[in-house]
């Protein structure tokens, strides 16, 4: 059998034995384009198993998770852990608590993880969780009781040197507080490493907040830097205004880019003369409302209820929000208005159609794995801090956190250049994490 005839036997397998996660199948099958240019040239990493053991996550936890809300009643939703690789360091990844979460979105998240967490340069392995739970609308109450019952299990199966939790959408600093003060309370002890994303007061970093979406700006400066004088002036289309979204429009202002629209799952809003930072911060973080009263509060400022945040023309589109909220349409309307370049902040936000029309019109293209690993890398950081029990100053985070942006950025045009695939970030990325990995798992032997 050929190697590529063997990597189409190995990529069907896995479709096989994973039916019904059609988000699993999609970052998998990206992985696979590359992994078909990596064999060519190396056939040995077909060997062993090695992709069919990367394929398989080591350990999958599904656990119950029961929660009574202020009226009385009470709810059950399904927690999820999946240690996908350890090769590398403990499982690292965050936690998503929305109600789009099942066992395929999981593992998604989890496989990107590896790739990701492997590109940092950081000794940290790959894993994901969550839980179908909806925060919207709950209580600070519910919210506790609620992060109470999940890591009563979660505890049996994390540690500082075991698996190391964060957050992701749904879980900030508030829900990694009651989580944390769970975790003290069963195993009495004050375990700081076993979660990321802590507040500064106890045992978390300056920068965490702020890293993925810094990472992002930093990336994408970079990916700017040679022939566009960086972001200076440029417009920049940011979905979201999560997290990562609020972050990343911070730095770009910062480093003289112009953001002038940004969205949540009401709509969007354009404000020509740039986004008003303190304003969103006050709508999102402070009241946790909605994006339309940003429109409602500055009187220049449009929002746009049905219709995309992509028809917005702009030199830089930061898609921040969710799997899959870029596809084709999208990017056509992006090209088409002369965008130069985009970066994933969020996992998998744009669909194979939508990537397919970046490569075909030449636009620089970044995906997740490789422009918000900002955040996971801030985490390892936090983990350092936590082992040395130091914390470091904001100014010294934020230029390891640039130092480690940049080096991911060079590492994945130089593994794309090696290749013979010259500009391709995509392939860029996969191929540099994989190769990591694959290495590593062939000096710890069949495990
Ligand atoms: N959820 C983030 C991500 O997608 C951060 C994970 C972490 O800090 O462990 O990379």
């Amino acid at each position: 059998m050929s190697v590529r005839d063997r990597v189409e036997e190995i990529y069907k397998q896995v479709l096989d034995r994973n039916a019904g996660e059609p988000e699993f199948h999609q970052a998998v099958a990206e992985v696979f384009e590359s992994l078909r240019v990596v064999v060519d040239v190396q056939p040995e990493y077909a060997d062993a198993g090695l992709i069919d053991r990367l394929c398989e996550p080591e350990r999958q936890i599904i656990f119950r998770v029961p929660w009574t809300a202020d009226n009385g009643q009470v709810h059950v939703n399904r927690g999820f852990r999946v240690q996908y690789s350890s090769v590398l360091g403990p499982y690292k990844g965050g936690l998503r608590f929305h109600p789009s979460v099942n066992l395929g979105i999981v593992k998604f998240l989890g496989f990107e993880q590896i790739f990701k967490n492997a590109l940092t340069g950081l000794p940290i392995g790959g894993g994901k969780g969550g839980s179908d739970f909806d925060p919207k609308g709950r209580s600070d109450a519910e919210i506790m009781r609620f992060c109470q019952s999940f890591m009563t299990e979660l505890h049996r199966h994390v540690g500082e040197y075991t698996d190391v939790p964060a957050g992701d959408i749904g879980v900030g600093g508030r829900e990694i507080g009651y989580l944390f003060g769970q975790y003290k309370r069963l195993t009495n002890s004050y375990e700081s490493g076993v979660l990321t994303g802590k507040g500064i007061t106890w045992g978390g970093s300056q920068v965490r907040r702020e890293a993925t979406g810094y990472g992002v700006a930093y990336f994408v400066a970079e990916m700017l830097k040679a022939s566009r004088n960086g972001l200076a002036d440029k417009k920049v289309v940011v979905s979201g205004s999560g997290n990562v979204a609020i972050y990343a429009i911070e730095k770009v202002q910062q480093l003289g880019g112009i953001p002038i629209a940004c969205s949540d799952s009401s709509g969007y809003v354009v404000d020509e003369k740039g986004i008003d930072l303190d304003l969103l911060k006050e709508i999102k973080e402070v009241r946790r409302g909605r994006i339309s009263e940003y429109a409602d509060k500055v009187q220049h400022a449009t929002f746009v209820e049905s219709g995309s945040i992509w028809d917005v023309p702009c030199d830089v589109a930061l898609p921040c929000a969710t799997q899959n909220e870029l596809g084709e349409d999208g990017a056509k309307a992006l090209v088409k208005n002369g965008v130069i370049a985009v970066a994933e902040g969020a996992n998998m936000p744009t669909t194979p159609q939508g990537i397919q029309v970046f490569r075909s019109a030449g636009i620089s293209f970044a995906p997740g794995k490789a422009a918000n690993a900002g955040g996971v890398a801030t985490s390892a950081l936090e983990m350092q801090q936590n082992a040395s029990r130091d914390s470091w100053s904001f100014e010294y985070t934020d230029e390891r956190l640039a130092a480690i942006m940049r080096g991911i950025h060079q590492r994945t045009i130089d593994t794309a250049d090696q290749y013979g695939l010259k500009g391709d970030y995509v392939h860029g990325a996969n191929i540099a994490g994989f190769v990591k990995v694959a290495n590593a798992m062939i000096s710890l032997g069949v495990i």
